[in-house]
């Protein structure tokens, strides 16, 4: 894939880059590797103050960054602000609380006095996807930095600019060079930097192809990895449900950043007594999305991030609908230029269609009717992926039985799958394994080595 800027909007390359030869890899190897000796007892108040001025800078910029993802991307305008917003909120956080975070833990020990504590391990390879440019290098990055770990990013290839970006708010911040690299590589180099003994660990976020590559050349070098991969959330519906919470949050849930994120709401299952208003109300909804420049902020329906996804997505769909599902909207691809596809309904899925089993990266409401509540939690965990998921009920602790018995990374109730800086974000399944976010994710990569002083 070469590494370029296509604006979905247009489907026109805006610019190219060129990927970094061989020697130009292992100068910023070695470089990255040179500043973990003096990053790493750089005291943690001193690594908070680039954090914090990289967050100030981000939101300083913010209108500027955020036209940079909607270019490259075709996320709506407003839609990137909110991005930035968010990723400088985590770095603000891990600047804050890292001290606090990575404090020696005692360990109860009977015949003497025992604690952990985290060391950093050296430089950590982040491989990070298009859909949050911003937000998902910042997810690796700001624990680890403020960790004494390096960094060095392999973004996917369709976000270069803001690949680059990223490194030079790092460098205007101050941070020392090697702390925080950009690398402009093919994805297919990854295998081989993987058995650079210098890189220590490694995380991807992404699909389950690469997740599953990634993985097994971290094994084979023996070193860890993380995993955010896909899913197929659930967003469960009981018929005590608050209809007009759930119209509100599905509009987000699933149809936010064109329905290209991981944790986007793609499996209504709803109740059957509520299911007939629901489709309707949501149909209603989503004809009267306006179409058009993502750049717009009178356009509530914006391009897939490519015409290749696009055209993905419409095969999908159109099996399913020709596997005996029901068409309610959309379904097509938008006739006009650019990466557009229709808003979409599907309802009457069964375990024989595409729908059911895969992920539908984009902007299409699959729903299933259910009987009951124990019918709803079949369905729900009748997937592979296992990421999050939602359960609407009037009665919260009814939600909350029915949240314990979904097997997922995270619920949500009466509320969309979200992520925020302080909470623990990740899956089980094949939606991968490891912790971003929230304290767990300040020592997700770090040497917990135990000191212990024996009683004599
Ligand atoms: P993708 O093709 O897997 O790309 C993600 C990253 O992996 C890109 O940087 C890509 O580079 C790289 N890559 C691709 N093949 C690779 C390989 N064999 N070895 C090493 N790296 C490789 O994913 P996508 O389709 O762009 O992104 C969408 C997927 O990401 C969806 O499944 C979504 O659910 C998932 N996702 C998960 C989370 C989460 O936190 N769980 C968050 C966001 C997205 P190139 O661009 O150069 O190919």
């Amino acid at each position: 894939m070469s590494i370029q800027t296509t604006n979905p909007y247009t489907n026109k390359v805006v610019k190219s880059f060129h990927p970094i030869n061989d020697d130009e890899l292992e100068q910023k190897i070695t470089a990255a590797q040179k500043a973990f000796e003096t990053w790493r007892t750089t005291p943690i108040a001193e690594r908070a103050k680039y954090l914090h001025k990289v967050s100030e800078l981000m939101l300083e910029r913010k209108h500027v960054l955020a036209k940079i993802i909607t270019l490259e991307m075709g996320k709506l305008i407003a839609q990137s602000e909110a991005e930035i917003e968010m990723c400088a909120s985590i770095y603000a956080y891990y600047a804050k609380n890292s001290s606090e975070f990575l404090k020696d833990k005692e360990v109860k020990d009977d015949g003497g006095k025992a604690f952990i504590r985290y060391t950093p391990k050296g430089i950590i390879l982040g491989v990070e996807p298009w859909n949050y440019p911003f937000n998902q290098v910042g997810r690796l990055t700001a624990p680890n930095l403020m960790a004494g770990n390096v960094i060095v990013i392999k973004h996917a290839s369709n976000v270069p600019q803001c690949a680059q970006m990223i490194e030079d708010l790092f460098h205007e911040a101050g941070l020392p060079k090697g702390v925080y690299t950009n690398l402009f590589l093919e994805s297919n180099r990854i295998a081989k930097l993987t058995e650079d003994s210098r890189i220590v660990a490694m995380s991807l976020t992404g699909s389950e192809k690469a997740g599953a590559s990634l993985a097994e050349n971290a094994g084979k070098n023996l070193k860890k990895s993380v995993l955010e991969l896909g899913g197929s959330d659930a967003f469960i519906v009981l018929e005590d449900a608050d209809m007009d919470l759930v119209m509100k949050e599905i509009m987000i849930g699933r149809f936010g950043n064109m329905g290209q994120a991981c944790t986007s709401s793609k499996r209504i299952i709803i109740h059957e007594t509520l299911a007939d208003e629901f489709i309707e109300k949501l149909s209603n909804e989503l004809l009267h999305l306006k179409a058009g420049d993502p750049m717009d902020k009178e356009t509530s329906a914006g391009p897939m991030v490519s015409q290749e996804a696009a055209e993905h997505l419409l095969e999908q769909v159109t099996d399913t609908v020709n596997a005996g599902a029901k068409l309610i909207v959309g379904g097509k691809l938008m006739k006009r230029e650019g990466a557009f596809f229709e808003p979409t309904i599907i309802t009457n899925i069964t375990s024989k269609m595409r729908a059911y089993h895969e992920e539908l990266f984009g902007p299409v409401a699959a729903i299933y009717r259910v009987k009951n509540q124990e019918e709803a939690i079949k369905l729900a965990n009748d997937s592979s992926f296992g990421l999050g998921g939602s359960v609407f009920s009037g009665d919260i602790e009814r939600a909350i039985e029915v949240a314990s018995k979904i097997d997922t990374g995270m619920v949500f109730i009466n509320e969309h799958t979200a992520s925020k800086p302080d909470l623990p974000f990740g899956g089980t399944k094949r939606s991968g394994y490891g912790t971003e976010l929230s304290p767990s994710a300040a020592t997700e990569f770090m040497n917990e080595k135990l000191i212990r002083i024996k009683n004599r």
